[in-house]
Parts: structure tokens; C-alpha cells; sequence
């Protein structure tokens, strides 16, 4: 069993600071004012435009652009990543990967709750001891589930009938492709105090990542 820790990885690229995304954002919205005169080269006026766009709620024009993000996450964030509508998904198949292969090392991969547990504010004010036994016992739970997981592979049964004793902590890979709209709204649930810890766990250094790397279409949600 191999225990890994929650990620993300910006798949699309993105220009130094944003600004030739802004500038495409801005070559559209402004055939809505017909003021395209007012565009300038150094991408000034396309990041107080963008701005504006943003202030006013206009944030159909920010749809003209998407971002792909890859996660490796657990099952169980992946089922509440998979509920927004408005994105399109890959996901690694538990019915084709037959992790008692060479290929996949025999073994499943888990990803750790520790983190989870950091961010988890009913969780987080326990003892040291405490947090040890929990993860212990999880860690327990993970190696009986892969012990099953690979004797029922032995005995003749197929992954897509295996997976039945999968954890929720079973790793998985999934990458989202959404407009910046729709990665706004996302942001806005996905960060925010009710979210689920090991959620909030990838959401916010994504959200901080993408503050640097696209500021204006992120710069007002607070994480
Ligand atoms: C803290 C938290 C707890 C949750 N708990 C549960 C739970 O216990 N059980 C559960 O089933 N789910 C739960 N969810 C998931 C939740 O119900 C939504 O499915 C998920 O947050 C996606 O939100 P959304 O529909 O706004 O977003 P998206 O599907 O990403 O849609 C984005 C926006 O597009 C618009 N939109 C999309 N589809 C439609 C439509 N058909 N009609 C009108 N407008 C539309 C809406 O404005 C929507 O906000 C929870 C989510 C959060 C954040």
C-alpha cells in the first residue's frame, strides 16, 4: 500500500501574469461597448477592464476562457469535485486499473488524512496521541481493504467487481476543465469554512496559485 498526499498540477498554460488571457478576455468584452479604440498593447487596459467586467458582475465574458487542472485526491473529495455541472472531467477508472498489476506496483494507493485532520477544526485541537491512534487505525483499515482487494483479484474476480472494497482514501487522478465562471463559483464553495477539510486541503493553494499566476479574475475570493 502506498499512502500519498493530496495535489493539483494548472495544466493549462498561462502568460506571464495573466496578461495575454486578460487581453483575450478584453478583445471580446469590449465588441459589448465598442470600445475596442480604447485597447492598449502593454495590457494595462485589459486588466482594469477585466476588473471591471468582474466589479459589475459581467462574468459571462470571462467565460471565453478555461483552465485544466489535474487533482490527485481521494475518492471521496473526487465525488464532490465531480458535482459541478459546468466542467468537463477525466478520471482514473477503477473498472479498467487493476491495481495487483506489475504496471500499478500491487499495491493500492491511499491518500493520507493527516492533512485533512489539520483542517478538520473539530479535529485539529486534539491531543498528539489522540490524532496518532486515529491515523493508525485508518492506516489499518487501508491495508485490510487492499488484502481484500487483492484476494478477491486472485480468486478470479474482475477490477470493476474488486473496487466494491476500495476506501474513500483510495487515490485517484481527475482533471477538470472549466471556464474561469464556472472556476469562480467553484472557488466560492470550495474554500469557503463548510467545505470539507481534505477539500479545502488542494482548493486553497490552488486558489493562492492561481491569485500569482491570473491575478484580476481571482483576486477577490478570500480564502
Ligand atoms: C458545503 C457543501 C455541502 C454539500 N453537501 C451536500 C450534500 O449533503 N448532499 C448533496 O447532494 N450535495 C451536497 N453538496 C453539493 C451541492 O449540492 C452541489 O451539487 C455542488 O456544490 C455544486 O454546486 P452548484 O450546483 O452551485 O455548482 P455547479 O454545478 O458547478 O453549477 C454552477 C452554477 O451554475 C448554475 N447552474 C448549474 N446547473 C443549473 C441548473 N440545472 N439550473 C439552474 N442553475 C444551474 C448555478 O448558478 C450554479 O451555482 C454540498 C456542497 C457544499 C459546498
Amino acid at each position: 500500500m502506498n499512502i500519498m498526499r493530496a495535489g493539483f498540477e494548472i495544466l493549462t498554460p498561462i502568460s506571464h501574469d495573466g496578461i495575454d488571457e486578460m487581453k483575450h478576455i478584453e478583445r471580446i468584452g469590449r465588441v459589448c461597448y465598442k470600445s475596442e479604440d480604447r485597447i492598449t498593447e502593454d495590457g494595462e487596459s485589459a486588466k482594469k477592464f477585466v476588473k471591471m467586467l468582474i466589479d459589475r458582475g459581467h462574468e459571462a465574458m470571462i467565460e471565453h476562457s478555461s483552465l485544466s487542472v489535474r487533482f490527485t485526491v481521494d475518492r471521496g473529495v473526487s465525488h464532490e469535485l465531480v458535482r459541478h455541472r459546468i466542467a468537463s472531467f477525466a478520471q482514473e477508472s477503477t473498472r479498467y486499473v487493476n491495481y495487483s498489476l506489475d504496471k500499478y506496483s500491487n499495491e493500492i494507493n491511499v491518500i493520507h488524512i493527516e492533512n485533512g485532520i489539520t483542517l478538520d477544526k473539530k479535529m485539529n485541537n486534539m491531543d498528539a496521541n489522540t490524532i496518532a491512534a486515529v491515523i493508525e487505525e485508518w492506516e489499518r483499515a487501508m491495508e485490510d481493504a487492499e488484502k481484500h482487494y487483492m484476494k478477491m483479484i486472485d480468486l478470479g474476480a474482475t477490477p470493476q467487481i474488486a473496487r466494491s472494497v476500495l476506501p474513500s482514501s483510495t487515490k485517484t487522478e481527475l482533471i477538470i476543465t472549466a471556464n474561469y465562471r464556472e472556476w469562480r463559483a467553484f472557488f466560492k464553495l470550495r474554500i469557503s469554512a463548510a467545505a470539507h477539510p481534505q477539500m479545502r486541503e488542494i482548493t486553497m493553494p490552488l486558489l493562492d496559485e492561481l491569485k500569482k499566476r491570473l491575478p484580476v479574475i481571482f483576486d477577490d475570493i478570500e480564502t
